[in-house]
């Protein structure tokens, strides 16, 4: 084997998701590196957002039926008409959206496939892409993937909310397409509908597409109201708006994502998809066609992960670390600033990512650095270079346990 690393863009991957370490090693995603740190070290797992509980029996037993109703070779490649419709028919109940599912709407491996596709599809060499700070990491991932070029906006300190004249000030001539997520995985934000006003016009100014990324649609709280990008004025033409039935259904292994827009977007997105995977899963395609009908589980499902935010924010709180409530999603961020010190943790760029190492040992819980959401270096990873994200989407009695453990912290504070 040869001494130098092999060729090719998956170095400018690593790099763009902070997973290229300075002696040229490559490190896996921070949520396989937390799981694995958390099954090796018998902690409590609130890093990666995975459910504890699988979604509903009745959609479990349609996989199964459709695999024993021989639902077992390739679907096509645009997705199972059934899903295609249910898509179209889920966005016009839900939010007014008039899709057509034979040309708009294209079934994907997860939201992570539409994204990659898009971004693959739609940017390359020269074109600069825009992301809010802290971001997803896939979404810069694929950015990487395309040899395009990465631009984060990062929201505001306080509250994480969108900062409308810094998203202004990073468009340029050469910006292509505009990322938006939410509600938004780290912080929790669910943009308003002046924030996504604010968006719309930078993107129809800049003549920019727009790709949204809405898996967290139906978990919103405290009755904030996710509002689709698509349904502003002037944005469907150029909006490709992806979900995903992982985190509405509590399925998130299923892997079944979709996207839809304007047609020649999606021929775009399409035309790539086809050679990533072609298509993938019939009998969860099939069975989440039907899930997408019931509006009542995900409806559940939000009013329980309400409770249980509260109670891992109220635990959180008693352990000293200062939070931001989250208004959706699986997550909160907790800064842990005040936690330092006790924790033997020095401040700086790496206090997030070191703190979450020593968790298991001092509180046998595990989170992950909001650092691994934000570009090395930038004043978003400065901002919230001591922040933590906890998942809530465990049942009642483990956060209990967990924020039993994460007491510990305050008391070998004092
Ligand atoms: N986008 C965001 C913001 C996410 O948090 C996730 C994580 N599940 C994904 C996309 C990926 O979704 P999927 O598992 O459907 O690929
Ligand atoms: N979306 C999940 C999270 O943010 C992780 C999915 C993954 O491991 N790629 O925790």
């Amino acid at each position: 084997m040869p001494d130098s690393p092999p060729p090719g863009r998956w170095r400018d991957v690593a790099a763009a998701t902070g997973l290229l370490a300075a002696d040229g090693s490559v490190a896996q995603t921070i949520f396989a590196e937390m799981t694995v740190l958390a099954n090796r070290a018998g902690a409590i797992n609130l890093g990666q957002g995975f459910p504890d509980v699988d979604g509903p029996d009745a959609v479990r037993q349609a996989a199964k039926d459709a695999i024993d109703a021989g639902r077992n070779q390739y679907a096509p490649g645009d997705g199972l008409p059934e899903l295609r419709a249910a898509v179209a028919d889920h966005q016009r109940r839900h939010y007014g959206l008039e899709v057509d599912p034979a040309t708009q709407v294209l079934v994907t491996t997860g939201a992570t496939e539409a994204l990659a596709a898009s971004i693959l599809a739609l940017t390359g060499p020269g074109d600069e892409v825009v992301t809010l700070e802290p971001f997803y990491d896939s979404h810069a991932a694929s950015i990487a993937m395309a040899g395009a070029t990465h631009v984060p906006v990062p929201l505001t300190t306080d509250g994480f909310r969108l900062d409308a004249d810094a998203l202004r000030a990073a468009v340029t001539p050469r910006t292509r397409m505009i990322v938006v997520n939410t509600p938004h995985n780290p912080t929790g934000t669910v943009l308003e509908p002046a924030e996504l006003e604010q968006v719309a016009a930078v993107a129809r100014d800049a003549d920019a597409i727009v790709l949204t990324d809405e898996v967290y649609e139906h978990l919103t709280y405290d009755g904030a109201a996710h509002v689709p990008l698509a349904t502003l004025p002037g944005m469907a033409g150029r909006t490709l708006t992806v979900s995903s039935a992982g985190k509405t259904f509590s399925l998130t292994g299923w892997k079944v994502g979709w996207l839809h827009g304007p047609a020649d977007l999606v021929t775009a997105v399409r035309t790539v998809k086809q050679f990533l995977t072609y298509s993938s899963g019939p009998p969860f395609q099939a069975a989440i066609a039907g899930a997408l009908a019931d509006d009542e589980a995900p409806r559940a499902l939000a009013a329980s992960l309400a409770a249980r935010r509260d109670l891992l924010c109220e635990g959180l709180t008693a352990a000293g670390f200062d939070i931001t409530v989250p208004q959706g999603t699986y997550f909160v961020v907790a800064d842990a600033t005040p936690l330092l010190d006790r924790a033997g943790v020095a401040a700086g760029p790496g206090a997030g990512h070191e703190l979450c190492l020593r968790l298991p040992d001092l509180a046998g819980v595990v989170a992950v650095p909001v650092s691994a959401f934000c570009r090395s270096g930038s004043a978003a990873a400065e901002a919230t270079a001591a922040h933590l994200r906890f998942t809530f989407v465990k049942r009642e009695p483990v956060l209990r346990d967990a924020v039993d453990r994460l007491a510990g912290l305050a008391r070998a504070a004092r």
